[in-house]
């Protein structure tokens, strides 16, 4: 058994790959009311966005980023993919958020009860399955800083990532994979899927493995989750993970600095991208937390280029802060 300072901690982030920039923001902050954190380019296509989704101040655990390709095909889900995504929301709130969803026209089922939880699934305007999900320990994740001027009243919003769904052909060997190489555990067993849970476990800690044999194997285009990536608290422990990774052989990407995070890929025997990922330095290294979001962010190495980006990449339209209450 990992010692707890090395284990995972937890979901990082998940990122996703969508069609229009301005229908992934109209969803994800305008029906969602996560907030635009970081307005930022595809690093290895810089005409195009990178769009980070969170709380408040982006914590890690709460943060969903996405890939905006207009008139990218749509992909299809498959084995060897993250098919879904669950977002945390209070147990109370259930209600709202079905007739939120469906005075904005968007089509959900449930609430249905699954591993002792209640779910409301969605999909986003790409197609990407999404849902909301009310636990025990939901609605009283720490690590969550409320969107006071957010379209959604704080106590009802999403308070994160809850967990992500992988789908295989077989149990084996991705199980053996998470148990050993991840020290993630078995968690729960029912509703077609085996749980896992890392670090402390419960919200924010979570995957779900379905397993289908003879399941096609998925496409990954807009709607289509990417990867997730998995907390690491320190750059310490981010560098005893790759070299953990290497030293059993797995292949791995060398160490990355993201500006936000430092981070490291590798694939899981069946095929699912993941990474891990530092906790800091965080969002608010090169902007402050009342403006998260509101100008295009740029590498160094791109600084250069602005004006010929900032012409390129389709204007976007953030939905304004919601004007709540007196006044
Ligand atoms: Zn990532």
């Amino acid at each position: 058994m990992r010692q707890d300072r090395e284990a995972l901690l937890g979901i990082h982030h998940v990122t996703a790959i969508a069609g229009d920039p301005q229908a992934n923001v109209d969803f994800y902050v305008g029906v969602l009311g996560l907030r635009l954190v970081k307005r930022s380019v595809n690093q290895d296509d810089p005409g195009t966005y990178h769009l980070f989704y969170a709380d408040a101040v982006g914590h890690p655990g709460t943060d969903l980023t996405f890939f905006p390709w207009p008139g990218a095909r749509r992909g299809r889900a498959g084995a060897g993919q993250t098919i879904a995504v669950a977002l945390a929301v209070p147990p109370e709130s259930l209600g709202y958020w079905t007739r939120r969803l469906t005075d904005h026209g968007v089509a959900c089922e449930g609430p249905a009860r699954r591993l002792g939880e209640e779910v409301v699934a969605l999909s986003d305007p790409d197609g990407m399955p999404v849902e909301l999900v009310a636990g025990p320990d939901t609605g009283t994740r720490t690590l969550w800083t409320p969107w006071e001027d957010g379209p959604v009243p704080p106590e009802h919003a999403v308070r994160g990532l809850h967990a992500v769904t992988l789908l295989e052909t077989a149990v084996e060997p991705t199980r053996t994979f998470l148990v050993e190489v991840l020290g993630a555990r078995e968690v729960g067993d029912g509703d077609g899927r085996l749980r896992f849970a890392t670090g402390a476990g419960g919200s924010g800690a979570m995957l779900d493995l379905i397993a289908r044999a003879g399941a096609a194997p998925g496409r990954i285009a807009a709607g289509s989750i990417h990867h997730v990536a998995w907390r690491t608290a320190d750059a310490g422990t981010h560098r005893g993970w790759w070299e953990r990774l290497r030293g059993r052989g797995i292949p791995v990407s060398s160490i990355i600095d993201r500006f936000w995070f430092t981070s490291i890929y590798f694939h899981e025997p069946g095929g699912a991208l993941f990474e891990i990922a530092t906790d800091g330095p965080g969002f608010t290294v090169d902007e402050r937390a009342e403006a998260l979001g509101s100008r295009l962010i740029l590498p160094p190495w791109l600084e250069g280029r602005r004006a010929e980006i900032e012409r390129v990449l389709p204007p976007l339209r953030v939905p304004a802060p919601a004007r709540r209450g007196p006044g």
